[in-house]
């Protein structure tokens, strides 16, 4: 003790912090807190915030300053997990990457302050070896089963098939005492040779063998697996997922996917490779589940995850391996709040804690096809399907020579081939990518069009709800009796075919038929997914019709015949990615047909058999398509050779959102390399009564366009009215 020397009474030395709250705020703002807490970064705090107290991260750290009258103090220190510094580092790179507050992307990561909880407690009861009183058949039992392991008392009950009663004796004796355990544990680890092991053919072998080396030579690097739809791409990438769980005992691997209804039977699959099911994450697991998942990634223990693309801002601990199926997928670019992809993320994510990436698809991206050409991702082919299923003969209906039938959508070539199929015992699956029973409700009296009160798009009606409904905001009302425009009653027709109305001519064509309707207002539940998935694999339903949900993934081994009942849906609004997208999505539905050893066929009914996406799906030619693509964007400057933003300007009146415009278009900065086109009305330009613009900027690949993009926007003064959104790499330009 230094008891003889004497005392100053210096301000005790503080640590500064800078801390950052899942809010829109630009930077960490700076509080003090005691140097002896030896707060570090990534630490959870509570912290003064204007009149409020907020759950905030320590962004960094000065030790030791002297304690500054001006600065707040931080309230509390939270027991939780630290937020690893790769985390923190992603958050930053996407934060500057995609214009967003970093304090938004934070949100994204912790989601909520409920994720810090600790893990819920529950009361068990151990055996003390105390005894007093008799020792009954029935008292032995029960403390043979809490010597072994401790239980709580209706466990012990229920274990020992004795009366509650019992078990509260042995406790108001002390011979069993209670004691506090975590209510669910860890989730149960995947053995990298437990499981259903199945033999790779040479081909798989192959590829699989190239994807361990990667895993074992460590570090960043990107592999495309490139394989047609049954090759076995699953197969091949649970071997490297095998190979890092082996290889590293604390490594987390990550799989990206979709769509919550394929993640049901990839889930299924993984659980049998490695004798344990995969922590699974996306927006229909039940809170609890979520909490427990949040917690063991950030512990480092949760070793498997499956989910969608927010999966990837799960603060994992130590994340090695990120492989994302169906790499080309629309649902990977989020839209809505801020917009990211999910799948450019991933690569920027592995490369700041050096993990390996597997891009599978049996159609990928020209943006990934460019970087395997290029050599930046390494390219693994499967060019075969597994066994001996072939790929689906593709023959295109030209509804201009082949029409269906006045107010029908299934050609005679179509319909005879489904008959066939059924008649082999066989499956036909029709394909329509539109929800509902007709997009567009008119009034026969007067020509008026249903159209959403707020929003630039027409009501679909939905024949099973009874309701119209605008697919873009949800909103929806009864179907009225009469014309709301000219009163006319019962004057309604319905134009044009979504799922319901497929469904209802199919009946009447096919009225012995098992038939079933696969779309998100159909089944709803991953439950309800399983069911119709195992029915329709098990040939308990002859016509399966769905929309984009059934293209993907899915194992139908009596499935024969695939009809596209319009293929031209996606080509309308024609934006940059219009045929790559179409050319995605039809073979991925084609490729259902013919799983197994039956030859399959696809028969895809479009008015623009001359379109080079549907040459090159009657031709198999994928390469030559991309080739053409590839050429077409390359000349125009276009993604992947080019880079692309948009500026989104949302006001609530027509006059604000020009006056806005105007003051963005004023304040355009100059930039070589950047063509910036705009403001124009957006297509949609009314949502939700918000009347929108665009701008959209290009530029060059050497460009940094994220930033010209911010310092564009942020000199700009706007009233607090107007929304402006920085849609970096848009997908969407409605
Ligand atoms: P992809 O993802 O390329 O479409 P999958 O991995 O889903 O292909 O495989 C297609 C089907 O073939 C699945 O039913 C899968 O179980 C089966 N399959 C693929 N490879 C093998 C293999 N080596 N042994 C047994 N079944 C296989």
């Amino acid at each position: 003790m230094n008891a003889g020397l004497p005392m100053f009474d210096a301000p005790p030395a503080v640590d500064r912090v800078g801390v950052l709250f899942p809010l829109r705020l630009p930077e960490p703002f700076d509080y003090q807190a005691p140097s002896a807490w030896s707060l570090e970064p990534g630490a959870h705090v509570l912290a003064p915030l204007g009149t409020r107290r907020i759950h905030g991260v320590v962004w960094r750290v000065e030790r030791d300053c002297p304690a500054a009258g001006n600065l707040k103090a931080i309230e509390a220190s939270v027991d939780a997990p630290l937020l690893p510094e790769t985390s923190r580092r992603f958050i930053d790179w996407t934060a500057r990457y995609v214009c967003t507050p970093p304090g938004l992307i934070l949100k994204m990561v912790v989601r909520n302050e409920r994720m810090l909880e600790p893990a819920p407690l529950r009361t068990v009861y151990r055996a003390t070896g105390v005894m007093s009183g008799r020792l009954t058949p029935a008292r032995a039992a029960i403390l043979a089963i809490a010597a072994s392991e401790p239980a709580s008392a209706a466990d012990l009950a229920r274990q020992a098939q004795v009366s509650g009663a019992v078990v509260k004796g042995l406790i108001d004796t002390g011979a069993l005492a209670p004691e506090q355990s975590a209510e669910e544990g860890p989730f149960p680890a995947p053995l990298p040779e437990g499981g259903e092991l199945r033999a790779l053919s040479a081909l798989q072998e192959e590829a699989a063998e190239m994807l361990r080396a990667m895993v074992r030579r460590g570090g960043f690097e990107v592999a495309l697996l490139d394989g047609v739809t049954g090759s076995g791409k699953t197969e091949v990438y649970l071997e490297a997922a095998a190979e890092m769980l082996r290889r590293d005992a604390h490594a987390q691997v990550l799989v990206l996917l979709p769509e919550i209804a394929l993640t049901q039977a990839v889930l299924a699959r993984f659980e049998a490779r490695f004798a344990a099911r995969p922590v699974e994450w996306h927006s229909a697991i039940p809170d609890k589940a979520r909490k427990r998942a949040w917690r063991e990634v950030a512990l480092g223990r949760a070793r498997l995850v499956l989910g969608a693309r927010s999966a990837l801002f799960l603060p994992y601990a130590n994340l090695k391996l990120i492989i994302i199926d169906e790499e080309h997928d629309g649902s990977y670019k989020q839209d809505d709040g801020v917009s990211y992809q999910a799948r450019d993320l991933a690569v920027a994510r592995a490369k700041l804690s050096g993990a390996g990436v597997v891009l599978a698809s049996a159609t990928p991206s020209l943006e990934t096809l460019v970087n395997a050409q290029t050599g930046r991702y390494a390219h693994i082919k499967l060019l075969a399907r597994h066994g001996a299923a072939v790929l689906p003969q593709v023959e295109l209906i030209d509804l201009k020579l082949d029409p269906p039938e006045k107010g029908r959508w299934l050609s005679p070539k179509l319909t005879q081939a489904m008959a066939e199929a059924l008649a082999r015992g066989e499956q036909a699956l029709l394909y329509m990518n539109r929800r509902g029973y007709a997009p567009l409700t008119l009034c026969r009296a007067c020509g008026h069009r249903m159209k959403a009160p707020d929003t630039d798009s027409w009501l679909v009606e939905h024949k099973f709800s009874g309701r119209l409904v605008c697919h873009l905001t949800g909103f929806s009302m009864a179907k009225p009796k009469a014309c709301p425009e000219c009163l006319a009653p019962d004057s309604f027709v319905s134009i044009g075919p979504g799922v319901e109305r497929v469904e209802e001519e199919t009946r009447e064509m096919f009225p012995q038929a098992r038939i079933s309707v696969f779309s998100s207002d159909t089944v709803q539940s991953g439950a309800e997914v399983r069911a119709l998935v195992e029915s329709m694999a098990a040939g308990a339903i002859d016509i399966l019709i769905g929309t984009q949900i059934v293209a993907k993934g899915h194992n139908f081994p009596l499935l024969t015949l695939v009809g596209v009942v319009d293929a031209d849906l996606g080509l309308k609004g024609g934006d940059l990615r219009a045929g790559e997208r179409t050319y995605q999505l039809l073979s991925q539905v084609a490729g259902r047909a013919g799983r197994a050893d039956r030859p399959g066929r696809a028969l895809i009914q479009t008015y623009a058999p001359e379109h080079d996406a549907m040459l090159a799906l009657a031709a198999g030619d994928r390469d030559a398509f991309l080739a053409s693509e590839a050429f077409a964007r390359e000349a125009a400057g276009m993604p992947p050779y080019g880079r692309l933003a948009a500026l989104i300007v949302q006001a609530p009146s027509q006059s604000l959102a020009d006056f806005a415009c105007a003051a963005l278009g004023a304040a355009l900065p100059n930039a070589e390399g950047v063509e910036v086109w705009g403001p124009a009305p957006a297509p949609l330009t009314i949502v939700r009564g918000q009347h929108r613009r665009r701008f959209l900027a290009r530029a060059n690949r050497g460009v940094d366009l994220s930033s010209f993009m911010a310092a564009w926007v942020r000199p700009v003064k706007l009233s607090s009215a107007v929304r402006v959104q920085i849609d970096i790499d848009p997908y969407s330009f409605l």
